[in-house]
């Protein structure tokens, strides 16, 4: 149920430009979609880019491709423009600043003096001791700050130019009561928390900071963010309460681990050389502008690639797994959402995009077409769409068929040596020029009487024949139904490939 308080809900998706997505992001940014389009509400892209030491160029288009690519892209924001201009926190530097006086004004806030040099020999201080230190309310007067000096120094140090930072004064002693969506009631010791930096010595607004004004200003109603920042929950939820303001809904999603057992995706997961792609789109690493493909490169289906995303971590309440992003916004809920961890295996990845290619003929036949032409083979349009219902249901992508396909094209060079080895005997060529004789008599090459043809040889002989026959006309022990194999090729090249065959055999032996 929507809470009375907000009657209009807006979600912001508010990636940091640190370089691509990865499932986790895209995954955020589909159930803040989901959320939106549910309630009518608007979908917000803000881009959280005050960290210019992370900035990684062309991860924001990056993100914008990746949006479109999905079909989720936002109502408003970077680059779809909206009246809370600007969206990227870069340019908000100003507003950070009129808020963070406020905060000062009311004595929630403090300037911090302590050198890093000071901060070490505290931190070293502490560890000497067996404790750790914290910078808190039990420690913040003994350290360089405005609470420990006098309004006249304060006045002298500012006007000097001395490097500052911009605290957040925790209040102590507090179990702060927390709301999430996903995860329910929480209490937070407030003694557990620090004083958080909120504005930076050079001047700029921390993550802490920017994300309460913005998520206030552009009116969010709900937070739905990847769980790495529940623990950060407690310091926004004091943000508000400093500023005076009510908070939004929090819901913290669920991480997405890996199946093997070895933690959670993230970005660095890359380097080490998964056997399944992580990003949704390739991406090419600016120093070594090595290429890492993405699920869209690999031939996943968008539709398929956001089935499948969204079911990681949501349950529809519904049986069934196949929905469209329409089913997906009508059965959306943040509270099916699982509480715990959930695990990405790419076998299901891949059978989501097996169910949407069942609909792909037509991309099937294009991408075979071009195959063909590029090797200069002429084909006839039915026997494509035969090859095509044949072969479907081997496959998970587009790009399968030629591989599950080529032997109808391409007569083959050479033979699966463990069976062609057993076959180079007299007694086999005799064998095939029978069979060479049955299949010229045949006067309508069709599976049907194809495959009575083979009724002459007991149940042994005939697995072996077809076998031979197999090895004939594909070149190896694979491929469709022999008989429909037979019935495209017609009955010219089918005996032409088996003459072939006799022929190798009659060299080896
Ligand atoms: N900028 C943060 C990120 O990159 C967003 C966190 C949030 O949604 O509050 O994930």
């Amino acid at each position: 149920m929507m809470s009375k308080k907000h009657n209009f809900v807006r979600v912001r998706f508010a990636p940091s430009p640190t370089g691509p997505l990865h499932l986790g992001g895209i995954r955020t940014a589909l159930y803040n979609y989901l959320f939106a389009k549910k309630y009518g509400g608007s979908f917000v892209l803000r881009i959280e880019d005050t960290d210019r030491k992370r900035f990684v160029p062309n991860s924001e288009s990056y993100i914008m491709e990746t949006l479109k690519w999905c079909q989720i892209e936002p109502d408003e924001g970077a680059g779809y423009g909206g009246i809370h201009l600007p969206y990227h926190q870069s340019q908000r530097g100003n507003i950070y600043r009129l808020y963070i006086s406020k905060l000062l004004e009311k004595g929630h806030a403090y300037y911090a003096f302590d050198t890093d040099k000071e901060l070490y020999i505290k931190r070293k201080e502490y560890q000497n001791r067996g404790f750790t230190f914290s910078y808190n309310a039990s420690i913040r007067m003994d350290m360089n700050n405005s609470l420990t000096m006098t309004k006249k120094k304060l006045y002298t140090k500012l006007n000097s130019g001395s490097s500052y930072v911009i605290r957040f004064k925790i209040p102590p002693g507090e179990k702060l009561k927390m709301e999430d969506m996903i995860r329910g009631n929480i209490v937070v010791n407030t003694d557990s928390l620090d004083d958080k930096i909120l504005l930076k010595s050079n001047g700029i607004a921390t993550y802490h900071l920017a994300n309460t004004i913005d998520d206030y200003l552009m009116k969010i109603t709900h937070v739905i963010r990847g769980e790495e920042w529940l623990p950060s929950m407690s310091l926004h939820l004091l943000l508000y309460r400093a500023f005076g303001w009510n908070p939004p809904i929090f819901a913290h999603l669920p991480l997405i681990l890996r199946e093997d057992g070895k933690g959670k995706l993230s970005k660095r997961n890359v380097d080490n050389f998964l056997d399944f792609p992580i990003f949704p789109l390739q991406w090419k690493v600016p120093e070594t502008n090595t290429i890492i493909p993405g699920y869209r490169e690999l031939g996943y289906f968008p539709e398929a690639f956001v089935n499948m995303l969204a079911l990681l971590g949501w349950n529809p309440g519904i049986p069934g797994e196949i929905f469209s992003l329409q089913e997906l916004i009508n059965l959306f809920s943040l509270k099916k959402i699982t509480k715990s961890g959930v695990y990405f295996n790419i076998k299901k990845a891949n059978w989501f995009n097996k169910q949407y290619l069942k609909e792909k003929k037509g991309e099937i036949f294009s991408y075979l077409s071009i195959e063909l032409q590029k090797r200069s083979i002429s084909y006839e349009i039915d026997d494509l769409y035969k090859i095509i219902h044949l072969t479907i249901d081997r496959l998970h992508f587009v790009h399968e068929i030629w591989e599950h396909s080529f032997y109808f094209f391409i007569s083959p060079s050479s033979y699966e040596s463990s069976l062609f080895n057993q076959i180079c005997h007299q007694n086999i060529i005799d064998q095939l020029e029978d069979c060479k004789k049955s299949l010229s008599n045949i006067s309508q090459f069709t599976s049907v009487n194809l495959r009575l043809l083979f009724h002459k040889y007991n149940k042994k002989n005939r697995y072996k024949m077809m076998q031979i026959f197999r090895l004939a006309l594909v070149g190896s022990l694979k491929g469709t139904d022999l008989f429909m194999i037979l019935e495209i090729l017609g009955k010219e090249k089918s005996i032409q490939r088996i003459d072939k065959l006799m022929k190798k055999i009659r060299e080896k032996i």
